[in-house]
């Protein structure tokens, strides 16, 4: 519309200026000529204008010209296929200045993907630059990413630690409290760490090079046509000289109903969508914030990129008596409920099944696209070694119909109490137990065993892995002993152990 009004007005003006060479002809004439394009102009301000109200003519043709500039520098800017969204919408921007901002943010992606070890998709990135070839920074950043790919070495999955968490303790001072808990102190004592020692083992971890990949990046797993499952070391796995791989997984996220005070009661989402954790203070006042490992690895690996291949984090291993995140989705919690049960239902009389059914839905999505995967850690956490094989089918089946509908299929079963159905030699179909938990889906076992950096067995029909319990007994072992696997893990036990917890810690079994 405008440039119709400015083309126009020109128009006007010529046939303006031709009329004033005619102004022998007759003054009175001419003077009617330019009351006719006054007319005009002011037509055509009506119709098509809205830009400029002043309806001072003289000035009009200067502003074309400066319009005209604009409007072909953003005519360049439109046909950029980088971004013709934000070319559009950017009125302001002097020409060129947008182009580069998008040039940058395009960089800036790439550079995130090559700091997560992701050297192809940063290239591929980079590329999608309109005319990058023509970019220095461009062509600079990706030499850079082939030559950093070049310099990785391949991760053997053999040889990678898996360790794990229980959810942290946010006071010491409530959680042991031997007044309120009794004997209870000795067995969260040996099981958590707080969120101080928490934050240290992930700071040490990273200055000694450890990268988190997940339990999946280690074997390639494939269906053939019978849909038989076979898996396979991953040969693949990659990381650049001085990085190595570490595995890790968090138990029992489901803030069960006989915690103690002093640890986060559910994860919840912020009003960015952000997943943080509820905690109730001292005088029951609620906050929500950085209560428990998950939202503080999110912030780690948002602050540390290269902590994480390809945006892994960890292996959340879920049990369902108690429900999931700190939401009451078991039917027997509120039908049967033990005595911590009742009382916490008791404490929170408003709460009802459905509603925490569909909320830890919501929850379980979220955590899954923020980079975490799921295993199951049976419904009870009883000891499978110990119990009978009526007793596991009974114990899955109510897995897989109350855990699984919230969070998904998983083919990881991380055992309580780290307990394993085998010894240390291959499984096989003599074995009942792995047999009926294999038919239902379940191919990646993991115990517990923190005398050794690692333990695994890649075999074609199933993956076993060791893990390394991080726990207030680990660390207190760790004080008196240097040749622990925490010290093997570059963690010194003695600056990371809080003086204030109850001593001697006393092993509570893990896991
Ligand atoms: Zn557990």
């Amino acid at each position: 519309m405008s440039e119709g009004y400015y083309y126009n007005n020109s128009r006007d003006k010529r046939r303006q200026q031709k009329r004033k060479q005619s102004i022998v002809k007759g003054v009175i004439f001419g003077v009617v000529c330019v009351a006719i394009v006054a007319l005009l102009v002011l037509l055509f301000v009506k119709l098509f204008g809205g830009r400029d109200d002043n309806g001072d003519v003289t000035k009009e043709p200067a502003q074309t010209s400066e319009q005209e500039t604009r409007d072909s520098a953003q005519t360049e800017d439109t046909e950029d296929p980088a971004d013709t969204t934000k070319a559009e919408e950017d009125d302001t921007t002097p020409a060129g200045g947008s182009e580069n901002a998008n040039v940058q943010a395009v960089l800036d992606e790439a550079a995130l993907l090559a700091a997560q070890y992701d050297y192809d998709a940063a290239i591929e990135k980079v590329k999608s630059i309109s005319g990058y070839e023509q970019i220095a920074a461009a062509t600079k950043a990706i030499d850079d990413y082939e030559l950093t790919k070049a310099s990785c070495v391949a991760v053997n999955p053999e040889t990678v630690p898996h360790i794990f968490f229980h959810s942290l303790i946010v006071d010491p001072d409530r959680c042991f409290d031997r007044s309120k808990y009794g004997t209870l102190v000795d067995g969260y004592n040996a099981w958590m760490v707080t969120i101080e020692e928490f934050n240290q083992v992930v700071q040490t971890l990273y200055d000694q090079g450890y990268v988190y990949v997940h339990l999946s990046d280690l074997y390639v797993k494939t269906t053939d046509a019978d849909g038989k499952v076979h898996y396979a070391k991953n040969t693949s796995l990659m990381l650049p000289p001085g990085k190595k791989a570490i595995v890790l997984s968090l138990d029992d996220l489901a803030y069960y109903a006989q915690y103690p005070d002093g640890f986060a009661s559910k994860i919840v989402l912020n009003d960015a969508g952000e997943l943080k954790c509820e905690y109730v203070g001292r005088n029951g006042e609620i906050q929500v914030g950085d209560y428990d490992w998950l939202p503080l690895y999110d912030k780690f690996i948002k602050e540390h990129p290269d902590a994480s291949y390809r945006g892994a984090k960890g292996t959340i291993a879920l049990t369902g008596y108690d429900g999931v995140f700190g939401y009451r989705t078991d039917e027997g919690f509120f039908s049967n409920p033990t005595s911590d049960e009742a009382a916490w239902i008791a404490k929170h009389p408003d709460v009802k099944l459905e509603d925490e059914i569909e909320q830890a839905k919501v929850i379980a999505q979220a955590i899954k696209e923020d980079g975490w995967e799921f295993a199951s850690h049976s419904w009870g956490h009883r000891p499978m070694n110990e119990k009978s094989l009526d007793w596991l089918k009974t114990d899955t089946e109510k897995w897989l119909s109350r855990v699984a509908p919230i969070v998904g299929d998983t083919d990881i079963l991380i055992f309580p109490h780290g307990a394993d159905i085998g010894g240390l030699s291959d499984y096989n179909s003599d074995n009942e137990k792995y047999a009926y938990l294999s038919s239902k889906g379940f191919h990646v076992y993991c115990n517990v065993d923190a005398s050794q950096l690692y333990w695994n067995q890649f075999r074609d029909s199933y993956v076993r892995q060791s893990r390394i319990d991080i726990d207030g007994y680990t660390l207190y072992l760790a004080l008196s002993n240097s040749n622990t696997v925490i010290s093997k893990l570059g963690l010194d036990a003695q600056a990371i152990f809080d003086k204030s917890r109850p001593t001697p810690v006393i092993a509570n079994g893990a896991g």
